[in-house]
């Protein structure tokens, strides 16, 4: 498991458009492989997710809304 991305532009924006629907399968495959040895792009994805849902209204408790409005105010959130 890697602490630091050197590509987390690239997984971000492959993320991004996982979040969007917009990933073809070969994408997903890629992504879901490299998310087993990325840490940060785990956590940058779990929370791009939580972003998201709580966006669009549907925020679960289990989300934690602290660390989502702190991305948000940080600008995380596009
Ligand atoms: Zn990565």
């Amino acid at each position: 498991m890697k602490e630091h991305c050197e590509h987390q532009a690239d997984c971000l924006k492959r993320i991004q458009s996982i979040l969007d629907g917009g990933a073809s399968e070969a994408e997903k495959d890629h992504f879901r492989q490299n998310m087993d040895a990325c840490k940060p792009c785990i956590d940058m994805y779990n929370l791009e997710k939580c972003i998201k849902e709580a966006l669009q209204g549907k925020v679960e408790k289990k989300c934690c809304p602290e660390k989502i409005a702190a991305a948000i105010r940080s600008g995380i959130a596009k």
